[in-house]
């Protein structure tokens, strides 16, 4: 039935989606910019927005801004918003995007600058990672510092990054056996199957939720 995904996704689409003229701006002025169409996908976004209401969550720290799609659904759903984005030219239209909403976009590496907000005692109830398929590791473990206890990591991407790094093989060093030794947390893999405008078939992809039991 993975045939029949489209025509579900669209349907969704359809039916689920509300209007939201911030999203939209976002998108076009995004697009204007010359920024790449990568972004979450609507009804991600919408995800992202229950999400944070069910989380009560009112701090999140994001990883990749790009034109500030994600974040505005953050926002929008009542959380103060961190977000870091190593592009100045993505960070300059993402001020732009968000403009009115309780969002502060960090110029910088994730890399650097989460080791930086943990020495400042920084914590969030919600820490989003989208960006580079390579470190994610890394990232997941920053980010489990910088999440109070109780508070969740949602890494994103983790099927289509396993998949880009030979990491499918039961042996395989990969980023989930990395993450199921993980003591601090517990963890599951969502896995996910949506029809991405830019390819012509739908795409497996997946990502992990991981709740912070301690430090
Ligand atoms: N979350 C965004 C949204 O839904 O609108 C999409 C983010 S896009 C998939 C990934 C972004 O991460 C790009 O803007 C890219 O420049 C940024 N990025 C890549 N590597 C990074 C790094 N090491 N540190 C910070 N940002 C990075």
């Amino acid at each position: 039935n993975f045939r029949l995904a489209p025509k579900i996704d669209a349907q969704a689409r359809a039916a689920l989606l509300r209007p939201n003229p911030k999203l939209d701006r976002a998108l076009t002025n995004s697009a204007a910019k010359g920024l790449p169409p990568i972004s979450v996908l609507p009804l991600a976004g919408q995800h992202l927005s229950i999400f944070t209401q069910l989380l009560g969550a009112k701090t999140v720290l994001e990883v990749g801004t790009l034109g500030g799609y994600s974040s505005i659904c953050f926002a929008e759903a009542g959380a103060k918003v961190t977000s870091i984005e190593i592009d100045p030219k993505h960070r300059d239209t993402a001020a732009e995007n968000v403009q009115g909403l309780d969002v502060e976009v960090l110029l910088g590496a994730a890399e650097d600058v989460m080791p930086s907000l943990a020495k400042d005692g920084r914590k969030f109830d919600l820490v989003f990672i989208d960006a580079d398929f390579d470190g994610q590791w890394e990232l997941f473990d920053w980010a489990v510092k910088l999440t109070r206890v109780g508070g969740c990591v949602f890494l994103d991407d983790v099927v289509a990054s396993m998949i880009k790094n030979g990491q499918t093989e039961e042996k395989s060093e990969s980023i989930l056996t990395k993450i199921g030794q993980d003591e601090r947390v517990k963890t599951t893999l969502v896995p996910t199957v949506t029809s991405h405008p830019m390819h012509p078939t739908p795409v497996f992809n997946g990502f992990v939720l991981a709740i912070v039991k301690g430090h």
